[in-house]
């Protein structure tokens, strides 16, 4: 059985074609599913009895399932077990502009960032799309809220998972259903390369952020190995590639690191590596966990790094810190819940 959260709206037709229905029916069920959001084939009162058999007979409506929810000011982490037991997590912050859902795309992540809490437990399999589906609808369903903005940001490296992360992008994004705006959907990648490629022809709305975390390559592997397969130049020409083919902005993340990557020489490297570009840095202060050694930069070391990169006109912001109380900012998901293997 497949779960139909995984289905776009277009294989939704191929696959009521396949079984000789009419394509339009799709546009039905979606409405079902996302707008009406019924839990059984049986709600669904415009849907004539033998095509509910044969859906029936075909798809599953299964849910993951919320365990436990950690509240702070403005945030609440949820954790999600799986069919199979695995567990992910998924973070939900409110901004004075709306809510944004910060999704898990893998169940563990084999990109080994040494910051990374997140990335201990090495990767057990890729999200379903379906998974990813419900951790947003859930979610919703739970806090009497919608989601206005989804960032791929929680366990997992979403370009390590494309297929299923492109196919969630087109389901929440579908106009007969979740209806969230491309422009409200941000993918994070820490730099692979021939997707970041692959993304900027595949004509997504979707916002492009770059986990950079460093200035020069030296650092950066020291930081995160995928610099290893794609260094800074291989990677910052594959971003130009995007900006031109998208005409898009990208954004740069950048986690401040005490006495590691927040020097005057770093931010003048950073400055020499993006000028010019049609891009912005979100500084990141670092959420400081009991398993890694890394420290925060201190809020002069950031307010250093930040003016020496307005004075040269690189567009930059400091990113509001959000949950570190209960361990659901950046790098942090799954850090308490289980100890990662
Ligand atoms: S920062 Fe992202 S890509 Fe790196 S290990 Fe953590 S989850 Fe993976």
């Amino acid at each position: 059985m497949e779960n139909i959260y995984g289905y776009t709206l277009e294989m939704l037709e191929e696959y009521l074609a396949s079984i000789g229905e009419k394509k339009f029916k799709a546009n039905q069920l979606y409405d079902w599913l996302y707008k009406k959001r019924v839990n059984s084939f049986d709600d669904m009162t415009n849907v004539g009895k033998a095509t509910i058999q044969k859906l029936k007979e075909h798809f599953s409506l299964e849910k993951i399932e919320i365990v436990t929810k950690e509240t702070g000011k403005d945030v609440s982490k949820y954790l999600f077990n799986l069919h199979d037991n695995n567990k992910i997590e998924a973070v939900l912050m409110y901004h004075d502009y709306g809510t944004s859902l910060c999704v898990s795309s893998q169940v563990g992540c084999n990109m080994s960032c040494s910051f990374c809490e997140s990335g201990r437990l090495k990767k057990v399999r890729n999200l379903e799309a379906y998974e990813m589906v419900q951790e947003l609808l859930l979610i919703e369903k739970y806090e009497n809220v919608r989601i206005s903005h989804i960032v791929l940001m929680g366990i997992g490296e979403p370009f390590d998972n494309y297929d299923n992360v492109m196919k969630f992008i087109d389901i929440v994004n579908c106009g007969k259903g979740i209806e969230l705006g491309a422009r409200h959907i941000t993918v994070s990648t820490s730099g692979i390369v021939p997707k970041i490629k692959e993304f900027a022809k595949s004509d997504k709305q979707v916002n492009l952020a770059i986990s950079l975390h460093a200035s020069n390559d030296e650092l950066r592997r020291k930081l995160m190995p995928i610099d290893k397969a794609y260094p800074l130049d291989t990677l910052m020409d594959a971003i130009k590639e995007y900006i031109g083919k998208t005409n898009r902005r990208v954004t740069f993340e950048y986690i401040m690191l005490d006495h590691v990557n927040d020097t005057k020489e770093n931010a003048l490297e950073l400055v020499n590596l993006l000028k010019g570009m049609n891009c912005y840095v979100n500084l990141i202060p670092y959420n400081e966990t009991s398993h890694i050694d890394f420290k925060k930069s201190s809020q002069e070391r950031i307010m250093n790094f930040y003016d020496i990169l307005k004075k040269n006109n690189i567009n930059v912001t400091i990113r509001r810190e959000f949950g570190s109380k209960v361990s659901a900012a950046c790098g942090q998901l799954r850090a308490n819940h289980e100890e990662a293997k």
